[in-house]
């Protein structure tokens, strides 16, 4: 790890609140986040710019991200 290595965001998600509807895997748009079963889960934090839509767009506040 160097100086130029980046810092990851923290991506938090509340399995009991998540109702997988996917509304935060269609709104990301880099492709983080994909459905598992019946809720959402994390496929690449790495492509995450903390754009927050996925926060800003879950209607049960299930989804948090974090600098
Ligand atoms: S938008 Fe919210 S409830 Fe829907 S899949 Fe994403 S985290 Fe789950
Ligand atoms: S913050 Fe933006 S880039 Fe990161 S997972 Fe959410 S929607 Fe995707």
């Amino acid at each position: 790890m160097g100086e130029a290595a980046k810092k990851l965001p923290r991506i938090v998600i509340n399995e009991k609140f998540c109702k997988g509807c996917s509304i935060c895997v269609d709104f990301c748009p880099t492709n983080v986040l994909e459905m598992k079963g019946s809720t959402v889960a994390v496929k690449d934090l790495g492509a995450c710019t903390r754009c927050q839509l996925c926060d800003l767009r879950c209607p049960d506040f299930a989804i948090q991200v974090f600098d």
